[in-house]
C-alpha cells in the first residue's frame, strides 16, 4: 500500500462525484451558458456574500487573474516571503502582471497590518506604488497556519485608508474556516477579490474559482480568455465542485485530526527536530542529522511519498484518499526508520 501525502492535489474522485459529473448539464460556458458553471458559481457567490464568481481551470489562474486585476506596470503587490504566488506561480506577477513585489517576513508565513503599514510605497515619482496586498489563508509554507478574522479586519481598514485592494488566496480557505467556524461572509466582507481551489482538500480533479464584484469579474472573464481559460462545456467540472461543496467540507476535519496524528509520531522522531504547529491538514518537519532527500528517499523505501520544503524540511498534506488503516501502517513505518 503507498501512502501518497506529497499534496492534497493527489485525490480521485469519489463514486459520488464521478455520478455528478456524468448527469451534468453543460453549455458552452465561453456563450456564458453552462448552468453547471453558472450554478457553481452563485453557489460560492452566495456562500460568500459576494457579487460575482468565475470558475477556472486552476488556482494559478484565478490568483494570476486578480494580480492582473490589481496591479500592473509600476505598480506593487505586497505579499509573504513566503507567499504561493510569489513562490509556486512560474513568475507569473511579473511575466502577467508586470508589477513589482515586495516581500514581508512573520512567523508561519503572515503578516500584519503594522507590518504591511511600514512597508506601503506612496504614489511618489521614485516608487512603484502599491495597489495590492495578498494573503494566503490557510498559509501552505507557513504549515498550514490560519488567519483569524480578527488579524485580517485591520489589514482590510488599512488598505481601505490606502485605496489598496486585497485579495486572498484561498485555496485552503475551507481547511481554514473548519476550524475557526467562521461565517464564510464574514470573509467576503473583508476582500476585492477571493481565489478558492476545489482541487485540494474538496478533492476535484480540477478548478478554481475567482470571487469579487461584478465589475471586476467582468473584467476578470477578459483576461481569462487571454489566458486561454475560457473553457466549453465545463459544466462537468462545475459538477465534480458543487459536489465537493455538499459533501468534502465538513469531512476535512478528519483530515486535520489524521495530520495532528501524524505531526505527533514525527515530534517524537530522533531524526525530526521540529515540527510546525499543525492546525489543518499541512505537516511541516524540520529533519536534524538526515537530509530531506535522504530522509525522502528512506520513507519511499517503505512505500510513504511526501515533499521536500525548504533546506532543512518536508511536508505531509493529508487528503481525502488518507484514510484510517493509513494511518496506522504510516506510524509502524515510520517508526522503523
Ligand atoms: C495549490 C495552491 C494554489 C493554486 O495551485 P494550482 O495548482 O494552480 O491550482 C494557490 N495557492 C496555494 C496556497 C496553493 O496551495
Amino acid at each position: 500500500m503507498i501512502i501518497d501525502l506529497r499534496s492534497d492535489t493527489v485525490t480521485k474522485p469519489t463514486k459520488g462525484m464521478l455520478e455528478a459529473m456524468w448527469s451534468a448539464q453543460v453549455g458552452d460556458d465561453v456563450f456564458g451558458e453552462d448552468p453547471t458553471v453558472n450554478a457553481l458559481e452563485q453557489k460560492l457567490v452566495g456562500m460568500f456574500g459576494m457579487e460575482a464568481g468565475l470558475f477556472c481551470p486552476s488556482g494559478t489562474m484565478t490568483n494570476q487573474i486578480a494580480i492582473k486585476l490589481h496591479t500592473g506596470p509600476h505598480k506593487e503587490v505586497i505579499c509573504h516571503k513566503y507567499s504561493h504566488i510569489y513562490l509556486y506561480e512560474a513568475g507569473g506577477i511579473m511575466a502577467n502582471a508586470h508589477a513589482s513585489v515586495k516581500l514581508l517576513e512573520g512567523a508561519y508565513g503572515k503578516i500584519t497590518a503594522k507590518d504591511i503599514a511600514e512597508n506601503l510605497s506612496p504614489d511618489d515619482v521614485h516608487a512603484c506604488e502599491t495597489t495590492l496586498v495578498s494573503l494566503e489563508n490557510t498559509m501552505n509554507k507557513g504549515g498550514g497556519s490560519i488567519y483569524s478574522l480578527e488579524e485580517v479586519k485591520p489589514i482590510k481598514t488599512l488598505c481601505d485608508k490606502h485605496h489598496v485592494k486585497l485579495h486572498l488566496d484561498g485555496a485552503r480557505l475551507f481547511n481554514a474556516l473548519v476550524v475557526t467556524g467562521e461565517d464564510p461572509k464574514e470573509w467576503g466582507a473583508q476582500f476585492d477579490t477571493i481565489s478558492i481551489c476545489l482541487s485540494k482538500g474538496l478533492g476535484c480533479p480540477i478548478g478554481s474559482v475567482l470571487l469579487g464584484n461584478k465589475t471586476e469579474i467582468k473584467r476578470a472573464r477578459k483576461i481569462r480568455k487571454s489566458f486561454g481559460g475560457g473553457m466549453r462545456q465545463a459544466g462537468y467540472l462545475a459538477a465534480a465542485a458543487i459536489y465537493a461543496l455538499d459533501y468534502h467540507v465538513d469531512r476535512l476535519a478528519e483530515d486535520h485530526a489524521r495530520a495532528k496524528a501524524i505531526g505527533q509520531m514525527l515530534e517524537k522522531h530522533p531524526l525530526v527536530s521540529e515540527v510546525f504547529p499543525v492546525l489543518t491538514n499541512i505537516v511541516i518537519a524540520r529533519l536534524q542529522g538526515i537530509s530531506p532527500e535522504d530522509f525522502l528517499s528512506k520513507l519511499s523505501a517503505k512505500g510513504i511519498k511526501a515533499v521536500k520544503f525548504g533546506k532543512d524540511q518536508i511536508r505531509f498534506v493529508t487528503h481525502l484518499d488518507f484514510r484510517d488503516e493509513m494511518l496506522e501502517a504510516f506510524e509502524d513505518r515510520v517508526k522503523e526508520i
